[in-house]
């Protein structure tokens, strides 16, 4: 079972290499799974269920509790969204440069 399990995730992992986490700009977290964003849709005790930031995209992907990716069921009908995705981390970095500088700089 437990092996089972494992060739399952691995099979899963060569079809999407690797997924990571962002915050939207309302600050809700979003799953970028080979380039495409996904946004939290529910949870259950077990399974995160995120869906397709594209309106009408039937592209979902399910996670345990960890994050840790089960499942991609769906196709996307459109295109990746990396150049959005790189303005997005362009800022987040922006924001995090200003808050160092600010931090440092606070008078003792
Ligand atoms: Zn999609």
């Amino acid at each position: 079972m437990a092996e089972a399990f494992v060739t399952l995730t691995s099979e899963i992992q060569a079809k999407f290499p690797s997924i990571s986490f962002i915050n939207s700009n309302k600050g809700k977290p979003l799953l970028v799974a080979d380039d495409y964003t996904f946004k939290l849709n529910k949870a259950t005790t077990t399974t995160k269920y995120w869906i397709c930031t594209i309106n009408g995209c039937a592209a979902n992907v399910h996670t345990d509790l960890t994050n840790l990716l089960m499942k991609t069921a769906g196709n996307h009908s459109h295109l990746r969204e990396k150049e959005k995705l790189e303005v997005r981390e362009a800022r987040d970095k922006m924001i995090y440069l200003k808050i160092h500088f600010l931090t440092l700089n606070i008078p003792a």
